[in-house]
């Protein structure tokens, strides 16, 4: 298969034109989480701790999971927590269990960091507020559903998605057997705090 790089190839063929769009859309979230980065004189990745460790369980914050979360190596997280330790906008807590393991949770200084930094993304998230209902409901069908498939072929490491879910019951009628909602396409959710793992 020619590469979507390829612009004669990518101009005639859709399946090209779709792949380079989006890498297009992921080139544009770098450039405005880069620009939070210098602002706030943090790395583009300490950011995204950052806002992770607001949002989520405190079972998930660890260099191990974060490390997954964010599909990068320990060591780079390690660091990006010691320059976040150092800055006072993250403190550490030992596990009792385990002395070499420890959990990570924001001081007030990092919460009130994620404050300025976690609307990054607004700029695209008000174009699409503008979209038709209908064109929303095609995209977020094909996005959950690239995501999904990039997961099972293990390009993107965590999904805490419907798809991967027990309570996921699919089927002719979509359901989620803990909320016991239907789970029509605009319903399928890929960060579920309820989410358990099939
Ligand atoms: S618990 Fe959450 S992730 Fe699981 S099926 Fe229900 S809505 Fe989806």
């Amino acid at each position: 298969m020619s590469s979507f790089f390829d612009l004669e190839f990518q101009n005639n063929n859709i399946d090209a034109k779709i792949a380079a769009g989006l890498e297009r859309l992921s080139n544009a979230f770098r450039v405005m989480l880069w620009e939070q980065a210098k602002e706030h004189t943090l790395s583009p990745i300490q950011i995204q701790i950052l806002i992770f460790l607001k949002y989520h369980d405190q079972k998930f914050l660890t260099v191990s999971y974060l490390a997954k979360e964010m599909n990068v190596t320990k060591p780079t997280i390690s660091d990006a927590v010691k320059a976040l330790d150092q800055k006072s906008l993250i403190k550490k807590s030992n596990d009792l269990e385990d002395t070499r393991s420890y959990s990570i949770q924001l001081t007030s200084s990092g919460k009130k960091m994620v404050e300025k930094t976690e609307s990054y993304g607004l700029p695209l998230q008000q174009l699409i507020s503008k979209m038709k209902g209908s064109n929303k409901e095609v995209v977020w069908e094909m996005v959950s559903s690239l995501i999904h498939e990039l997961n099972k072929s293990n390009i993107i490491s965590v999904q805490r998605t419907c798809f991967n879910c027990s309570f996921y019951k699919g089927g002719t009628a979509n359901r989620c057997t803990l909320l016991d909602l239907p789970l029509k396409p605009l319903d399928i959710r890929i960060d579920c705090p309820e989410f358990i793992a099939l």
